[in-house]
């Protein structure tokens, strides 16, 4: 049965028969600091006494241009720019437009089409859909999706040496590549070596293709870095962020464009070059206080030091009693963003059977397939991972008989 959440307190969310649960998801993905983080409270309340929400489109506010100042030398882009929106795909679908257009604005509309990776997931819209590799009934719209060219995914070693390859073959007519960078995560949290993607880079510079760094998942601290491009040594043309963008409290996504990619839009009012696109709601106001607020507590209460050491305490708990487990395929790790595979069984829906066992024992999880995730919030403590592995452990071995 779902959980049918009533308050949180921290790490903990508390359903409506005031059972507490760990949060070992972050409410998919998007919670940072915990819930009710008496900081971030704050922030939204003072924003709320000023102006909930104004259009972006043809104006500007004070938090969404406080919350770009700051954002700006954060990002590993050169010369980053914003366009705000609601959700992660909403963000993709922008910079997927925004690439389109570019290179119509430059004189070379025949570069019009989009390199993706197998295993990819970029959100639920029609486009995102299209660059997303598929899966999660994505077939039926089958016949919307447009076609993308595809590199494999993370589970070939040989992905990112492949993809360069196709940026070279196919410069001529490719607007970008998009990748999620060190993790694809609805994919199942597979894995590519951060020193792999120099490969990615290379193929773009050499050939002017776009790149796209698709950073919703991992953006935030997530895998031990404020954003995984930067161990990756990636530096986008353009990046989409959502998720942990507002530390979860809000729904708010970003496209960063860098100025390559700005310049080529600017010119006459309303004018050919202009990029025709907004959401009623991008440039959240509340969404902006409180998302500005949550980048100055990464720093203040040392998130990614946190993020290194409990990424290592679970890499160690997962080697001495998750891996063991008969029923445990293989592992994967980057941060705090965690896939435990389990051997597949036909028919069985191992991984959301044992995810509903290791809810009834008050951690709530989640899993992709035959993958359990564990996203905990960025600062859960060693107690909590404990927490979380004991209970996946009991989990398993409770679903699972040998
Ligand atoms: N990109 C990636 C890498 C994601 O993981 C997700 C969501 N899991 C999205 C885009 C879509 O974000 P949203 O659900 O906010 O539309």
């Amino acid at each position: 049965p779902p959980v049918i959440v009533e308050r949180a307190e921290g790490h903990y969310v508390v359903d409506v028969h005031n059972r507490r649960y760990l949060d070992a998801i972050s409410s998919l993905w998007v919670t940072t600091l915990g819930h009710r983080v008496p900081e971030l409270d704050a922030a939204l309340a003072e924003q709320l006494e000023k102006v909930a929400h104004t259009t972006m489109l043809g104006n500007g506010s004070r938090a969404v241009i406080e919350l770009a100042e700051a954002l700006a030398p954060r990002v590993p882009l050169d010369g980053a720019h914003f366009m705000f929106a609601s959700d992660g795909a909403a963000a993709v679908e922008q910079a997927l437009k925004i690439a389109f257009q570019y290179w119509s604005n430059t004189g070379e509309p025949a570069r019009a089409r989009y390199l993706g990776f197998g295993g990819a997931y970029h959100g639920d819209t029609v486009g995102s859909l299209s660059l997303g590799a598929g899966g999660f009934g994505a077939e039926l719209f089958d016949p919307l999706r447009f076609p993308v060219l595809r590199a494999p995914g993370f589970d070939d070693a040989d992905c990112l040496e492949t993809a360069a390859k196709l940026v070279h073959d196919h410069a001529g007519e490719l607007a970008a590549v998009v990748v999620e960078p060190l993790v694809q995560g609805a994919a199942g949290m597979h894995t590519a070596p951060p020193q792999d993607f120099g490969r990615l880079q290379d193929a773009c510079d050499a050939t002017g293709v776009l790149l796209i760094c698709d950073e919703v998942a991992t953006g935030f601290g997530r895998t031990g870095t404020l954003f995984a491009s930067e161990q990756c040594g990636l530096r986008p043309d353009l990046m989409c962020l959502g998720k942990g963008i507002s530390g979860g409290y809000l729904p708010m996504s970003v496209t960063a464009a860098n100025h390559r990619v700005y310049d080529a839009f600017l010119g006459e009012d309303l004018g050919k070059r202009t990029f025709y696109h907004g959401h009623s709601y991008g440039g959240n106001a509340l969404a902006a206080a409180v998302a500005l607020r949550h980048l100055q507590l990464i720093d203040e209460k040392d998130v990614l030091v946190n993020v290194g050491e409990r990424s290592q305490q679970l890499a160690g708990a997962l080697v001495d009693r998750i891996e063991p487990l008969v029923a445990v395929k293989e592992t994967r790790l980057r941060g705090l963003m965690c896939g435990v595979e389990l051997h597949g069984a036909p028919g069985e829906r191992r991984g959301r059977r044992v995810s509903a066992a290791a809810t009834q024992r008050g951690v709530l999880l989640r899993s992709l397939g035959d993958v359990v995730v564990i996203m905990p919030p960025l600062t859960v403590t060693a107690d909590e991972i404990e927490l979380i592995v004991e209970t996946l452990r009991a989990a398993i071995e409770e679903v699972i008989v040998a």
